[in-house]
């Protein structure tokens, strides 16, 4: 009942997945701070090992706590199931691992978290796996990187930082054409503002870390499935489709259906490369989870506000964000993100990187940090930072050009963050 999916999000995002302790009656989700869960007897234990009973064994696979995480991101995103994972760059190693292999790739965005093209353009390559990095706005550009090898399309919904939409429907329809599943890294928006599977998505993953959590203490990840893919359709999902030797045979797409993919990313994924959460930490996400709704809408509002100001400060050259009336991304953000682009974006300052390394100094309430997605502001200057491992193009196309800084507009009172936007703003300037 409690993730009943005609309840509103509002409903869900407090409810979904949870229950009364069966133990203690404890209404707050526990914290099973636990390794292991005694058998019942040895028939059980050898048919929890199998597969043919779900149930705990182990907190690197199992844990209650983060249980109910899953479960609430599932019902939030509309997917089939979810796995959650130690960060948001562990979620998109477990999203990648059964779908590749040796001399396969992915066909990338070029416009992600800087991190991700860090991920995806060097330390993949360990693996034998590659990714091709494509403007996402030239749709024939996608066609042509897809080849033979290619096994994922890989984007963000709202990326960070650019102030840039993805046409997830167009994506999702190339990716349909071609018979490959899409992932959308969904962090940015969050499910309040953005539903990827709703859009053709085949998975979705975010780092928790950020505003989901909402309030910068816990990193985490989790990757939802549609358990809407057929894995099947074609030879290309070998981990998927065809028999599993470690567990006696068993194909996860026959056995488990539209399950197929949460149960690999458990039994296969967390068990052997162990990126797994902890119980405290999915707590702390729960946590912040039930009032994701009420901090997007307040974060949309105060971004809104807050780059209305900055547009019109004579030392700012240019507001990326594509809440603005005259953003180029207006007309996707109606389509794919109704209730508001985020409340991250980047500003280009006049004075260039000098001023920008200034305007990070004078900062009084907004914090410099490499986080995003807190209630409190925070801000940097990513082609110092973030992005300081691409290249000049890279950093261009990423949205984190040496004259821009991005801000995470937070929940604190719009007019104080204007205040201290104009005093850092006169000190860059000076
Ligand atoms: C932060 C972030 C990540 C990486 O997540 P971690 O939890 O820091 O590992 C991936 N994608 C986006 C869009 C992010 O903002």
């Amino acid at each position: 009942m409690s993730d009943n999916p005609a309840f509103g999000f509002d409903t869900l995002q407090i409810h979904a997945g949870a229950a009364p302790d069966p133990a203690t009656g404890a209404r707050q989700t526990p914290i099973y701070q636990t390794t292991a869960y005694v058998f019942r007897d040895a028939d059980h234990a050898a048919a929890l090992f199998n597969l043919q009973e779900v149930g705990y064994i182990y907190s690197r696979l199992t844990n209650p706590t983060v249980a109910v995480l899953q479960e609430r991101m599932a019902a939030l995103e509309g997917g089939a199931g979810a796995v959650c994972c130690s960060s948001g760059h562990a979620a998109q190693i477990m999203a990648l691992f059964p779908l590749m292999g040796p001399g396969r790739n992915i066909v990338a965005s070029t416009r992600l978290y800087g991190g991700t093209i860090t991920q995806f353009s060097q330390t993949i390559k360990r693996f034998g796996w590659s990714a091709k990095f494509i403007d996402f706005d030239d749709p024939d550009a996608i066609k042509a990187a897809i080849d033979d090898d290619t096994r994922a399309i890989f984007c963000e919904s709202v990326a960070n930082p650019g102030g840039y939409i993805t046409d997830l429907d167009a994506i999702a329809a190339i990716a349909n054409d071609a018979g490959l599943p899409l992932i959308v890294d969904n962090t940015s928006a969050t499910p309040y503002l953005c539903r990827p599977i709703e859009h053709g998505a085949t998975l979705v993953v975010h780092s928790m870390t950020k505003y989901l959590t909402g309030n910068g203490t816990v990193m985490g990840g989790v990757i939802v499935d549609s358990g809407k893919f057929d894995w099947s359709a074609s030879d290309k999902f070998p981990a998927l489709s065809q028999p599993e030797p470690a567990y006696h045979g068993l194909s996860f797409h026959k056995t488990f259906g539209p399950m197929a993919f949460t149960f690999h990313g458990i039994a296969i994924g967390l068990r052997d490369l162990g990126m797994t959460l902890n119980p405290q930490a999915a707590h702390y996400t729960l946590m912040g989870i039930e009032t994701l709704s009420l901090r997007m809408s307040r974060h949309v509002e105060n971004a809104t506000k807050v780059a209305k100001w900055l547009e019109t400060h004579p030392a700012v050259d240019k507001v990326t964000y594509a809440g603005l009336e005259n953003s180029p991304y207006r007309e996707r953000m109606s389509r794919i993100c109704p209730k508001g682009a985020g409340s991250l974006f980047t500003f280009a300052l006049k004075g260039g990187y000098d001023a920008c390394v200034k305007f990070v100094d004078a900062v009084k309430l907004f914090s410099h940090v490499a986080n995003l997605g807190d209630t409190r502001s925070l801000v940097i200057h990513s082609a110092s930072t973030t992005h300081r491992q691409l290249s000049p193009d890279q950093q261009e196309a990423a949205g984190a050009a040496p004259n821009v800084v991005r801000v995470s507009i937070g929940t604190e009172d719009p007019n104080d963050l204007i205040a201290d936007l104009e005093q850092a703003l006169t000190a860059a300037s000076a």
